[in-house]
């Protein structure tokens, strides 16, 4: 228990502490949550973030909205496990360490050897996972750190091990050689989904080959057709048909070229001369075509953008410096036909933009079309497809649903195998041509381990089960510990923009390994932009430091902050006044809560005496907010559930009946009561100031004290809230009519109201017409005839009120006038929507009711104004 309530909150002096105390009550481990063994598990594992990363506000985001569901989730008495790990992230972590390495020493990776190399690695490491992990703590996520993980730790490093030799035995991982998307400098393959397209403008060259073959190429890259064995053309088109089947030898330039003439569907007859030079060591296009007719392949350049020897005077050169040299060579022979400048679009690496070399390779692939034994003979790819189709997996927002299945329905065989020294070894050796895969290498001499290392989403994408224990927790297809607790895992928060690069693949070998999804949900949240609505971005200086933030309003104000206005899927703009805003919203609650357990003892009331209308008001609107915060919690809807409790808080409790307890009085049962659902219901929002307010009045830790539900609290029966809205109708009313007559706050004034039916009702609560901040020494109830014929006028609702007060006619006729003219306006909006049949049909009955009350509402009101006015001329 925290010492007695201070005066103000400054989340500085309670944070750490709060988060410390509850690290060490160890209830972040759902094993020490008190729970029947049949209590049901709620599972987030936290998508990792890279360890060279900062808090951004993308993470931000991620962390409020997964602690909230986790938090939720625990106080309803589920099993809730939220795992958290950070992501090796090979090549973004080997480019990191070579920059910094540069920068300091002047020295590359190769100067230090592979070796060194890794250690500087590891150094790195250390010093960088730390400051994530203790800045995820500040923003007080509930992470269960008795289970952290990392995707290159032994656990991790034995499941992935094992992961590749099970895909290997039953042929799903394959090598063979591919086009792959190389990068010269990374000196590694990349995804299709790594490689970036830029438009830039490049030269086309049309040209012969030879003087020998009148057959015209173009191409934006001559140096490759060094490599060509085939010349394509379409089977329709007949200038080339003498040619068809043959084979031309020929010298280009000096390098001998032996050239197959096929035909192929695909080949533009329009395009250039209609004929193509097929190079398919260089092109996945002619790759694909060199499979079909049996072509030779013959590469030209090597990893490192050279040209290989064997091709006389451009052996050795760059592929630029050879473009050049061709050109020239071209044009000196004269075989250039022509040079145009073309807009096209460059693959380029997405982690050091060199454009990217298409090369052939020898690599190592997962199939996603070969048929699965163990999954009634489905290949990856359909069952992946599958799952999402019959909806075990749900997207939200559902529009998403489709791009992951567009996604999935055109995928290739995924290379996996990556040339950088960072990641994951291929559990692989090779002697020759012989290759073994397993966990030892062979006993026999001679063999050699595999130099690769794996893409670093295979790592990830067996991140919801190879935390949970697998491969130790699943024995004969049997699920045990952890991974029987745990998986498949509720739901996967993340950002839209990785549905391909993760989702996918996390879904694939799931089904793989243990045939089950890994998550039934996938929950997208949107990105944060700038308060312009512009990407935040360091080098553009538009960004966000959520530690910045939370320094300044404390973690709380910046979670309530990130969870408002945001809708899945979609971007929000953000800009610091948010942050301000709720900021001010704390330290409100916190006088709130500060007033009402000064005034009550430790007791917390569950069945608390309705006296008033105003208890019975402010109860029925308190029962409304638990379910409706259930509800919106329920479906995810967390900006709705945020804004509507904050304007419960605020404005129901604080400004009405904390004001109103002060007139009628004996309220502590009530308002403690209430205090006890509200500090529930908003902890897993703000859980901070909701727990230091908690411990200095109970003696438990609120983080798993039961979220509230309307079932546990006495009903308020019979009880119609027009009633108490329109007693707070009339309290407005004279309020702004004596700020429009600029009547002195301090100045108590006389009040005439014209009894009508509702007569009882305001009789009953008058002293709080008279004193909620309205000032009036005396009410009256009179006839209509008996108004006063000066005063100031006003209507609430029905009702006509009379402040005795000296009025200037003019400036009331104006003031009245102005107000006619207003209500003629609305009442008019509100009958275009009513004669709109359209929205009379569509819309829920019980809003077409109150625009129908409104209307005449309205109308009534419009004709006693028009009333005075005629009066007062
Ligand atoms: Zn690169």
């Amino acid at each position: 228990m925290l010492e007695k309530i201070s005066k103000s909150y400054n989340p500085e002096d309670f944070e750490d502490k709060i988060y410390k105390s509850w690290e060490k009550s160890g209830l972040f481990n759902p094993d020490n949550l008190d729970l029947a063994e049949s209590a049901p598990s709620y599972t987030i594992i936290l998508p990792p973030p890279n360890i060279t990363d900062k808090l951004h506000m993308g993470h931000s985001v991620m962390i409020a909205i997964e602690d909230l569901l986790i938090r939720y989730h625990r106080q309803k008495g589920y099993r809730a496990l939220w795992l958290p790990g950070t992501d090796h992230a090979a090549i973004a972590t080997q480019n990191a360490v070579e920059k910094k390495i540069l920068k300091e020493t002047g020295k590359t990776r190769h100067d230090l050897g592979k070796e060194e190399f890794l250690k500087e690695v590891w150094k790195f490491i250390d010093e960088t996972q730390a400051t994530i992990l203790k800045q995820i703590k500040k923003m007080g996520a509930s992470l269960d750190w008795s289970r952290l993980a990392f995707t290159l730790d032994e656990p991790r490093q034995k499941a992935v091990e094992k992961m590749f030799v099970d895909m290997y035995e039953s042929g799903v991982i394959y090598r063979g050689e591919r086009i792959v998307n190389w990068c010269p400098r990374c000196h590694s393959t990349l995804a299709d989904d790594e490689v970036e397209y830029k438009e830039k403008t490049s030269e086309l060259y049309t040209f012969y080959y030879s003087k020998d073959l009148p057959i015209a190429i173009s191409t934006t890259r001559p140096e490759t057709k060094l490599g060509d064995t085939a010349i394509a053309v379409n089977p329709k088109d007949k200038r080339y048909s003498k040619y068809l089947g043959k084979t031309i030898n020929l010298s280009f330039l000096g390098v001998d070229l032996s050239l197959q003439v096929i035909t192929d569907n695909l080949v533009d007859k329009s395009f250039g001369s209609g004929a193509l030079g097929v190079t398919p060591a260089h092109s996945m296009a002619d790759w694909q075509m060199a499979q079909e007719h049996n072509l030779e392949f013959k590469k030209v350049i090597d990893e490192d953008g050279l040209i290989k020897n064997d091709f006389s005077k451009y052996s050795k050169l760059s592929s630029l410096e050879a473009r050049k040299k061709i050109v020239n060579d071209l044009k000196e022979a004269g075989l250039l036909i022509k040079t145009e400048t073309i807009e096209n679009s460059i693959s380029t690496c997405y982690r050091c933009s060199s454009v990217i070399e298409p090369l052939l390779s020898k690599q190592w692939f997962v199939s996603v079309d070969k048929p699965i034994k163990h999954l009634e003979g489905k290949s990856l790819k359909q069952k992946a497809a599958e799952v999402v189709e019959n909806e075990e997996i749900k997207f939200l927002p559902a529009r998403f649903k489709q791009t992951y299945l567009n996604w999935v329905n055109n995928l290739h065989d995924w290379c996996i195998s990556r040339q950088i020294w960072f990641g994951h070894r291929i559990p692989a050796w090779h002697r020759e041509d012989e290759v073994y895969v397993g966990f030892e290498k062979p006993k026999e001499a001679g063999w050699q381990k595999d130099e690769d290392t794996l893409d670093t989403w295979f790592s990830s994408g067996m991140w919801t089960f190879s935390t949970l224990g697998w491969p130790d927790n699943y024995q004969n297809g049997e699920k045990k510990g952890d991974l029987a607790k745990f998986h498949p895992t509720n739901v996967l928060e993340t950002g839209y923009d990785i549905i391909t690069l993760w989702v996918s693949r996390m879904v694939m070998m799931s089904l793989f390994t243990l045939n089950e999804v890994p998550f039934k949900e996938v929950y997208l949240h949107g990105m944060i932009l700038d308060g312009e609505g512009k990407k935040m971005s360091k080098s553009k200086g538009n960004g966000i430091d959520p530690m910045d933030l939370i320094e300044k309003y404390g973690a709380d104000a910046v979670r309530l902050s990130l969870l408002t206005g945001v809708t899945p899927g979609n971007d929000s703009r953000y800009s610091e006044e948010k942050a301000e805003a709720k900021r001010n919203f704390i330290n409100k609650f916190w006088n709130i809560s500060r007033f009402i357990i000064s005034s009550s003892d430790n007791k917390i009331n569950k069945k608390a005496q309705l006296n008033t209308l105003a208890d019975r008001w402010i109860f029925s609107k308190f029962l409304e907010i638990v379910e409706n915060t259930n509800e919106r919690l329920e479906k995810k809807d967390f900006s709705l559930a945020t804004e509507e409790l904050i304007n419960f808080i605020w404005n129901d409790l604080a400004n009405w009946y904390l004001e109103i307890s002060k007139i009628e009085k004996n309220k502590e049962e009530i308002l403690s009561c209430m205090l006890s659902g509200i500090l529930r219901l908003i902890h897993p929002l703000a859980p901070f100031v909701s727990e230091a307010i908690w411990q200095s009045w109970q003696n438990t830790t609120l983080m798993t004290e039961k979220y509230p539900s309307i079932s546990e609290f006495v009903n308020v029966e019979n009880v119609d809230l027009k009633d108490f809205e329109l007693i707070q109708e009339i309290i407005v009313a004279i309020r702004e009519a004596r700020s429009a007559h600029k009547i002195e706050p301090s100045k108590k004034i006389a009040a005439y109201i014209v009894v009508n039916k509702k007569e009882d009702l305001i009789k009953n609560q008058q002293a709080l017409i008279k004193n909620l901040k309205t000032n009036i020494k005396e009410l009256n109830f009179i006839e209509k005839k008996q108004a006063p014929k000066e005063a100031v006028f006003t209507i609430a609702s029905d009702i006509e009120i009379y402040l005795l007060q000296e009025i200037d006619k003019d400036q009331e006729l104006e003031r009245l006038d102005k107000e006619r003219k207003d209500l003629e306006k609305y009442i008019k909006i509100v009958k275009v929507k009513l004669d709109n049949s359209d929205f009379v049909k569509k819309a829920p009955e019980k809003v077409v009711k109150i625009e129908k009350e409104k209307l005449k509402s309205s109308t009534e009101k419009l004709e006693k104004i028009i009333e005075k006015i005629k009066n007062l001329k």
